[in-house]
């Protein structure tokens, strides 16, 4: 398309639909009625195969497909599946990183058990820091007899 389509003149870009097209899909750029104009998530058939998966892997996924798929009104539009996979599975990487991040988190938060052998350090310490002076004050003693 060369031109930039008048839409006073074009009907809707669904098939069999002979309406007059009002509006224009921001993603695939075709125009539409009133009635197909929103677009609709397209699904493959590794999509449809995949379908029960999806319900356990990703019910967000899972269920914007099948809403799409029960719509009588929109129109599939490919380019508009693609942004939406996209955006979709990146805000997924981001919540999986969150998680992530905040167990790894929760691991790193001292366990008794280094709880415990801290203390035994700081005892160690001050056993040793007990024994010095105590050498001093004898050397002390010792020196001023
Ligand atoms: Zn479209
Ligand atoms: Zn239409």
């Amino acid at each position: 398309m060369a031109k930039s389509p008048s839409l006073k003149d074009e009907t809707c870009s669904m098939n069999n639909c002979y309406n007059k097209a009002n509006s224009g899909c921001i993603y695939c750029k075709k125009t539409f009625c009133k009635e197909h104009g929103e677009p609709i998530l397209v699904m493959s058939p590794r999509d449809v195969w995949n379908l029960s998966g999806l319900k356990i892997s990703d019910p967000i996924k899972y269920k914007k497909y099948v809403a799409d798929w029960n719509r009588k009104d929109g129109h599939p539009c490919p380019r508009y599946t693609h942004v939406w996979n996209a955006q979709h599975d990146e805000e997924l990487k981001k919540s999986l990183q969150i998680i992530k991040f905040s167990s790894k988190r929760a691991s790193r938060q001292p366990s008794i058990n280094t709880y415990r052998e801290a203390k035994r350090r700081k005892i160690t310490q001050i056993v040793g820091l007990v024994i010095i002076l105590i050498a001093i004050v004898i050397l002390v003693l010792y020196i001023f007899h």
